[in-house]
C-alpha cells in the first residue's frame, strides 16, 4: 500500500529535532523506519511530519566504559551484532539481538525506535527491563533519564512525552564471571518471540547465586521482571531442581491473553520452559 502523504525533515542535530518534533501535534520521529513505514501503510498511523533523524551520526555511537554500555539510540542491529566488544562487555544483550528479525530488518532497525515502539513481544525492551537499563531522553524540558521498568506501560505506550526523544540506552556494567542465558521460542526464525526469557545471576565464593534477574519478554502487555523466580535462584547452587522450581515460578507469575498466535495457557507454560533452558545454559557455563 502507499503510504499518506507527509512532510519530511532531516535535522543536523538534536535540538533541531526536538524542535521540529514539538512543531505540531502530529509529527513523528523516524529511526530505521521498520515498524513507523509498516504502520503508515497500514494506516496505523499518519504522521503529518516525519522527522528523520539519519543525520545525527553521534546518535548512533556505543560506548563501553567501566560503567557499563551505552547505545545510542540510532545504533542498529546489526552495529551490536558487529561489535565483537560486546561479546565480553555484554553477552547476553548480543545473545538477544540475534533474534531480532531478518538480515534486512536488522540492517535498518535501531536501539531507539524499538524502545520507543515498545512491542511487548521485542527483545531489545525486555533486554532493557531485565537488566534495569536506564533510557537517556530530550525534550524541549531538557534532559532525563527513564528507568526501563517505569518507561514501558503498555504495547506500544511509553512514558515518553510527545516532545522527547530517545538519545541512549544505558546498561551497567557487565560482570566477568557472571552467568547468564537467553532462550526464546518463536514459530519461524526471525519472527517475534511466543514467548523469551533472559537471565543472569553472579555466583559468590560458596557458588551460590545472588543478584539473579529473570526478564520475560512476550507474555504480557509489557516486558517484565519475574521476581518469585528469581527468589527460587538466589542462594542456591543453581542446578536442574531450581531451575524446575523458577520454571514453576515463572508460569505462575504470568497471566497471557489468548491472540492469533497462540493460547494465554500455552504461553504461560512456554515462559516456564524459557526460563527453565536459560537457567541451565547459564548454569552450565565456566
Ligand atoms: C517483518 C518484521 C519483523 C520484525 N521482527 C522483529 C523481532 O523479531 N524482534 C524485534 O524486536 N523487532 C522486530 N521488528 C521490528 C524492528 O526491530 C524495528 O527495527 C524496531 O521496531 C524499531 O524500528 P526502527 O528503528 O526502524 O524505528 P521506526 O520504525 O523508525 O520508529 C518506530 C517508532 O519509534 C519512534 N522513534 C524512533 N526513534 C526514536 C527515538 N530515538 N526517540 C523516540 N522515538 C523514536 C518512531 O517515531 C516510531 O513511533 C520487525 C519488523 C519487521 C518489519
Amino acid at each position: 500500500m502507499k503510504l499518506p502523504a507527509f512532510e519530511y525533515a532531516c535535522p543536523a542535530t538534536v535540538a533541531e529535532a526536538v524542535t521540529l518534533l514539538a512543531s505540531r501535534d502530529e509529527a513523528k520521529l523516524l529511526a530505521g523506519g521498520q515498524s513507523l513505514v509498516p504502520m503508515m501503510a497500514f494506516r496505523i498511523a499518519s504522521p503529518s511530519l516525519l522527522v528523520d533523524l539519519r543525520k545525527l551520526s553521534e546518535l548512533r555511537r556505543i560506548d563501553i566504559t567501566t560503567d557499563g554500555v551505552r547505545l545510542g539510540a540510532m545504533a542498529r542491529w546489526r552495529d551490536i551484532e558487529d561489535d565483537a566488544r560486546l561479546d565480553t562487555a555484554h553477552p547476553l544483550l548480543k545473545a538477544a539481538i540475534a533474534h531480532v528479525a531478518h538480515y534486512q530488518i536488522r540492517n535498518r532497525g535501531t536501539v531507539g525506535g524499538s524502545i520507543a515502539h515498545a512491542d511487548p513481544a521485542a527483545e531489545m525492551p525486555g533486554i532493557a527491563v531485565a537488566c534495569d537499563a536506564e533510557i537517556a531522553v530530550v525534550g524541549t524540558a531538557g534532559s532525563r533519564m527513564i528507568r526501563a521498568d517505569d518507561f514501558f506501560i503498555a504495547p506500544l505506550i511509553t512514558a515518553l512525552a510527545a516532545d522527547e526523544i530517545i538519545v541512549e540506552v544505558r546498561l551497567r556494567a557487565w560482570q566477568a564471571q557472571r552467568r547468564w542465558g537467553f532462550q526464546e521460542f518463536s514459530r519461524r526464525r526471525g519472527d517475534f518471540a511466543m514467548a523469551a526469557a533472559a537471565v543472569f545471576y553472579d555466583v559468590d565464593a560458596s557458588g551460590k547465586a545472588r543478584n539473579a534477574h529473570i526478564g520475560a519478554i512476550g507474555v504480557g502487555d509489557r516486558p517484565v521482571r519475574l521476581t518469585a523466580a528469581e527468589a527460587e535462584v538466589n542462594g542456591k547452587v543453581v542446578d536442574q531442581a531450581v531451575a524446575e522450581r523458577a520454571c514453576a515460578a515463572a508460569s505462575a507469575a504470568v497471566d497471557p491473553q489468548d491472540d492469533i498466535h497462540a493460547s494465554g495457557a500455552y504461553r504461560k507454560s512456554l515462559i516456564g520452559t524459557m526460563v527453565e533452558r536459560a537457567l541451565m545454559s547459564a548454569c552450565a557455563q565456566h
